[in-house]
This record gives structure tokens, sequence and C-alpha cells, in this order.
């Protein structure tokens, strides 16, 4: 190992999870040993059991470290001309629809950047999509509907400083453990409450005051009757409501339907009456209530109506950007996040603008002097793989993903994958599922031996530094696709020096967006030297002119980024899961409750 650092220090951010926690690297008697950074917001000091052991990835095991194609080693001149000129014929003979980018939340969002760029203005196809998508798409859209961006409002603080948490799908003992330490800690300070809406009795139960294991899929009917219960005992915010939201009535309306009452709610739930009392009492007495949502809501038929119908109930009671109080969607990877505002997703843009206004589709055209501008969404994940199976697309370009282990449905993606003309497989490691059945295998760094920002759930920025020296042929991602897009014959758009470079690009192409009304803007960083990039100090978009030191929450003015600055409450009509056997098979359908409720047997009998 080649330690680059000659101070042993390097300041970092663990790459294991959506809380982004400060790592600081020492070293002592030769041994390189990790440590929480106290200064980091996230974790305040504090690395869970994965973040402490950061230190043994150092060792190189089952490394890629040199380009292959077809299995035999080759330079990377061989690998990049073989891939350009196979990506060239396909899009010459098919269009460029033809070709796709699958990349992950793992990626640093300067390779992010690049990506994007590269597919959705020179190559001239929004096909590219990540997967974050499988994990957080729900959220975003649940985000963009309520609010007009994909914005999470809150930070870690007001977890602390809440009266009452609800997790809700979120195992966050396991999944999240620095926040869960920082809830518990708090818990036993000042006595909050802790609610767990999860049908499994997960480990998150054991601080929970109270533990309601919803029957599976019925968390929007318990978000609409939270709602309908705010409504009918007059605990919701009328002021908040006439002033800053649009849509409340019809939202109570269709509430009502299946869940006015407690009862109702119980029965459909699957849990007590009392134990739903208690909740509703419990959200509706306490000013300060955050709700963190995951993946039992993200990742469901319903998740977008699932997001909104938890954040219908923060809205109705103003319980949103205030100290101890939103709606709070936790991401999964580390830099779930940073691709979103990248445009990461087949159906974003850039800088968290969309393809639904032209302004800014020419916007980002004229800027990155585009010559073959997308103008449309591409194809999603699951759209994507089909597409490779049915031989639509032809080349597909995967980066630091395994989605012959983690798509649904792998089975289906390795066929698809083994159909396909061309596959190429950038990542670190040389023996996954995906890799073994790469045409092109591309060797790219990793944590320790990569530099750029990554940002967490609470919307901070930071930097993972390099402080290795990258193994054999190893080359970071973003030099990989540029050194690409140059043979495509884009050079002088692509000639990209380092990370702080294009985190420079990604800042001023932000700043549009004050005119825009997004809320994705990181104008202050435009001027930011290389020296206080590579010491960046962890900040919380958007940071802009007016707040150069980031914005801890958002919306405490109560305009939204919506045509008219309202948030918008939406009206949510649940569906349920019912299953029954068909020929021996467990099928599984979402349908409507019965409408008129009183029939616990209406919704068993399917059973
Ligand atoms: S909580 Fe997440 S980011 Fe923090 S140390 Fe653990 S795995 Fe790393």
């Amino acid at each position: 190992m080649n330690i680059i650092a000659t101070d042993l220090i390097a300041q970092t951010t663990c790459p294991y999870c959506g809380v982004g926690c400060g790592v600081n690297v020492n070293k002592k008697d030769n041994e390189i040993t990790v440590k929480g950074n106290t200064e980091h917001p996230a974790n305040l000091g504090r690395l869970c059991v994965k973040g402490s052991s950061l230190h043994e990835t150092l060792v190189p095991k089952n490394r890629l470290l040199t380009p292959k194609v077809n299995g035999e080693e080759v330079s990377w001149d061989q690998a990049l001309t073989f891939t350009a000129d196979k990506f060239k014929k396909i899009i010459q003979q098919d269009g460029p629809d033809a070709v796709a980018f699958y990349v992950s939340g793992q990626l640093l969002t300067e390779d992010y950047y690049v990506a994007n760029k590269l597919m959705k203005g020179f190559i001239g196809t929004s096909n590219i999509d990540t997967n974050s998508r499988l994990c957080m798409s729900s959220a975003v859209v649940a985000h963009k509907r309520a609010f007009g961006n994909d914005v999470v409002p809150g930070c870690y603080e007001d977890l602390e400083e809440a009266d009452v948490v609800i997790f809700v799908g979120s195992n966050a003992a396991y999944a999240h453990p620095i926040i869960f330490q920082r809830i518990v800690k708090a818990q036993k300070d000042s006595g909050k409450k802790i609610i767990v809406i999860d049908p499994r009795r997960t480990a998150t139960c054991e601080v929970a005051d109270l533990h309601l294991p919803l029957a599976s899929g019925t968390d929007s009917f318990f978000f609409n009757g939270l709602l309908a219960y705010l409504a009918q005992n007059n605990y919701v915010d009328q002021e908040f409501i006439d002033n800053h939201c649009d849509g409340f009535d019809s939202a109570v309306e269709s509430a009502l339907i299946d869940t006015a009452s407690i009862k109702q709610v119980a029965t459909i739930c699957e849990v007590s009456e009392q134990d739903i009392k208690t909740a509703f009492e419990w959200f509706a007495q306490n000013p300060k209530v955050v709700t963190v949502f995951s993946m039992g809501i993200n990742q469901s038929a319903t998740g977008s109506d699932n997001g909104n119908a938890i954040i219908n109930c923060h809205l109705a009671t103003g319980k949103i950007g205030k100290p101890g109080a939103a709606p709070f969607s936790i991401t999964g990877q580390p830099n779930a996040m940073g691709g979103r505002e990248v445009g990461g997703l087949a159906n974003q843009l850039a800088a968290h603008m969309d393809f639904a206004n032209k302004h800014e589709i020419q916007y980002v055209e004229q800027f990155w002097q585009a010559p073959n501008m997308a103008k449309q969404q591409g194809l999603k994940a699951i759209d994507m793989f089909n597409a490779v199976s049915d031989g639509k697309i032809k080349a597909i370009w995967i980066m630091a993903t395994n989605p012959v282990v983690s798509m649904p449905n792998a089975d289906f993606v390795k066929e698809a994958l083994l159909k396909c003309e061309l596959v190429v497989v950038s990542d670190c490691m040389d023996n996954t599922d995906t890799a073994k059945i790469a045409d092109v295998l591309l060797p790219a760094t990793t944590w320790s031996e990569k530099e750029g920002t990554v940002t967490n759930s609470e919307r901070r920025i930071s930097l993972q530094k390099a402080f290795v020296k990258a193994p054999g042929q190893a080359k970071n991602d973003w030099e990989i696709m540029c050194e690409f897009a140059k043979k495509m014959g884009w050079e002088k758009d692509f000639d990209y020096t380092d990370a702080h470079e294009i985190f420079v690009e990604h800042a001023k192409l932000s700043a549009i967006n004050s005119e825009f009304n997004n809320a994705f803007n990181i104008e202050a960083l435009i001027d930011i030297t290389k020296e206080d990039y590579l010491n960046f100090k962890p900040i919380q978009w958007p940071v802009t002119a007016q707040h150069k030191k980031g914005v801890k929450r958002l919306f405490s003015d109560g305009k939204f980024f919506t045509d008219n600055g309202k948030a918008k409450i939406l009206t949510i009509k649940p569906t349920a899961p019912f299953h029954k056997l068909k020929d021996n098979q467990l099928i599984f359908e979402y349908r409507a409750y019965s409408g008129s409720m009183a029939h616990n047997d209406t919704y068993r009998q399917c059973e």
C-alpha cells in the first residue's frame, strides 16, 4: 500500500450508507486506523461497526487491476478504443437509444456528472439510470409532487430535537446506525417518544415506546387515517394550510372514505384501536414530530403515494420547516442524493432541472454546448433491462453496481445481459456476478483511492478523499468516461484535469436555478479553490450568495418550489395488497378498499 498523505491523516467520508459520516484516517506505527470525525456534523465522532472496519478494505483483495476485453488483458487504449468503436457502430446503425449507462449510488457526484453529461448531452439519449432508482425514486416523486422539487426539508438535528420520532418502513438500527444512535441518545436525555411502524419486530423496535406492526402494504391507510383524525379533531394548522398549501379539503374527503374512524384504521391495518389512538394522539399533540421513512415505504407498488400520505400529515399540521418537525426520507446509499443532483435518473436533466421545462433543456444544452442534447426522458432501470432483453438496447455500460444480483428478477437481468451485443462493466472488483459476464472490464478506483463529493440524507455535501495510490491500472470513473468521450470525438468537452474542475462546472450549472425556482443551487461554491475543495467543509445545500453557509432546514418561510409557491397536499386513494391462491400460486393484487368500510370480511375474504 502506498500512502499518499504525508501528514498521515486524511479526513474523508464513510462510503457505506446515506448517513454520510465523517471519518479520520490515521497512521500509527505503520498501522492504518479509522475514527469518527468529531467535527463532522453527521456523526460528531461516532462510527458504526461498518465505518469502523473501513481500514480492512485497504487490503486490495479480488481487485480488478487491468482492463480486459473478452477475458484478455489489454491496455487502456485498446479497451477504450474497442468500446468506443462498438458504441459508434451501434449508434450509427440503430441510433443513440440503442445504448445505455446503468450507474450507481456508489459513484461520486463528479463521476455521475460526467456520465450524465456524456449520455444526455453528447451521445444524445437519456438512457442513463441508477440503482438508486430502486430505493429512492418513490421518495423523489413524493417530494416533487408535494414541494415542487426533490428536497428533503429537515436535518439530523431535527431528529434529536423532536418530541416524537416515527420510524416507518425503516430499520434504522441496522441500516442507518449512527442516525439511530443519535435518536436513542436524545431519547435518554430528553424522554422523546419513539414509534416504530413495521410489520416486523426489528432491532429498531427495541427502543420503541410504541410498535405498530401494520399489515403489509397498509401504510397509506394509516396516514390517511391520521389525516382524517387530525382534521376531525381540530389538530390541523388552518393558517398554514390557508397560506401555504393546496389540496387539503380533497385529501381529507378521500381519507374519510375508508379511514374516518380509529376503528376503521385499526381493522384495515390489523393493529389494536388503542395503539392507533395512542400514535395519532402523540402525532397530534406534539408540535415537534419527525417521520423517518425509508425502504419499507419506498419499495412498494404504492411507494410514492405512501410518501405523500406521510407528507400530507406534516403539511396539514404545519410540522415542517421548523426545528424538530419534518417528514424525513433517509437514503440508503452514500450518494443516492448526489446522483439525483446531477441527473443520474433517466427522467431528470441535471442540477434538478426537468425535461418538462423546455427552457431548462435549452439552458443545459447551451451550458454544455451539447451537440446532441436529449429532449426527453430515457428508460428507467426495469425498462432498461427489458429493452436489453428485447434487443432494443445493444450496448450497456454498468458502473459500480452488480445488477445480476441486485436487480429484482435478477435471473432475467442475467439472461438479458448474456444476449446483449456489448456489456461494459467498470468496477473495482473482478469477481462480481455482473463482471463475470462482461465483454469489457474496466478497473475503477474505490474508497480511499478516489476523490470527489457525496451528499448524505440531510443534503450535506462532503468529500471522499484519495489517500492511497490506486492499485494496478485502476482509474477514477470520471477519468475512464472522459477518455472514452475523447475517443468518441468530444475531446474539448471532457478535458477535465481533476474532480475539482468537474465540481466547479457542476456548481456553475446549478446557479441558474435561482431563475428557474429550483431548490438545488450551490452557486456560492463556484469559486472554490482546489485547496479548499481538498479540505471541503461539509455543507448543506442550497449554498447561495444569500446562504453562503448552506441551509439547515428548508421551508421555514412557508415558500415551496411550485408554480404558486404553495405545497400540495395530495389526494391519496390507498390500495392494499390482497393475496389469494390461484392454480396453487400465491397471487398479489393491489386494490382499493371497499369504499364503505365496515367489512373486515371484504378485506379478509380474498386471503
Ligand atoms: S452509519 Fe453509515 S455512514 Fe455512518 S459509519 Fe455507519 S455505515 Fe458509515
